[in-house]
């Protein structure tokens, strides 16, 4: 993938912008669908990604590239929903993110864990994915790697990512709402025309669609509406 797309060896650039620089299509979810980091799929020979952007900018990226994963290895004639297409997704993106030459030239044998935490920025990956990957490149051997993975969990760094990155955002969506608005159809019309609240539009763009936008003041579609108690329906 890494050849195919001229990358070479340097860490990944932002994954949003990347999937959509190659024509995959890339939403958000709401973050009430805790249960779902990201899902993927192919519609009408068209690449979809769905990001949970409740999770780090590292999980993110990490989602990101594991959807690519999915997008290009799986569905079709090889299973999608099976662990071990889970497995192979998450090593397409820990090899993606953090391609071997480059750990391999830049990290030692045995790291420590606060050499990891000082790592991670260079490739944008959370803590244990780095740890992960400097195992499977056998430079962290099993009980460094577990020793490593207990110490990050007591740190902190299996649930969130302290000190870590933003969540990377759409390149493409800010350009078709502009371009949109300049059509004389603002989000709120949008939505409509989709048959679907403007909340959640916006859930599905990156909270783009609520977002002032440039060209002076607050459009009507950003003004948000007064809430009110509505009466519960009549029994
Ligand atoms: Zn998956």
């Amino acid at each position: 993938m890494r050849g195919r797309w001229g990358l070479g060896q340097a860490p990944a650039p932002n994954t949003v912008h990347l999937l959509e620089s190659r024509g995959v299509r890339v939403f958000s979810l709401d973050s009430e669908h805790q249960e779902v980091d990201a899902f993927s799929l192919w519609r009408d020979g068209v690449p979809y990604v769905f990001l949970n952007t409740a999770k780090s900018g590292e999980r993110g990226r990490f989602d990101a590239a594991h959807e690519l994963g999915h997008l290009v290895m799986h569905g079709r004639d090889r299973a999608l929903n099976t662990p071990e297409a889970e497995r192979e997704a998450n090593r397409f993106a820990s090899a993606l993110l953090m391609p071997r030459a480059d750990v391999l030239a830049r990290m030692p044998s045995g790291a420590q864990v606060d050499q990891i935490l000082s790592a991670r920025s260079m490739w944008r990956v959370s803590a244990m994915a780095l740890a992960h990957r400097l195992h499977d490149l056998a430079l962290l051997t099993g009980d460094q790697y577990r020793a490593a993975c207990r110490r990050l969990a007591e740190l902190g760094y299996r649930s969130a990512e302290p000190g870590g990155i933003p969540r990377e955002t759409s390149q493409v969506l800010p350009k078709v709402l502009s371009a949109l608005r300049a059509q004389g159809l603002p989000p709120a019309r949008l939505a409509s025309a989709l048959h679907i609240p403007l909340t959640e539009l916006n859930t599905l763009v990156f909270g783009l669609a609520l977002a002032p936008h440039p060209g002076g003041g607050r459009s009507r579609a950003t003004r948000r509406p007064a809430l009110r108690v509505l009466p519960s329906p009549a029994d």
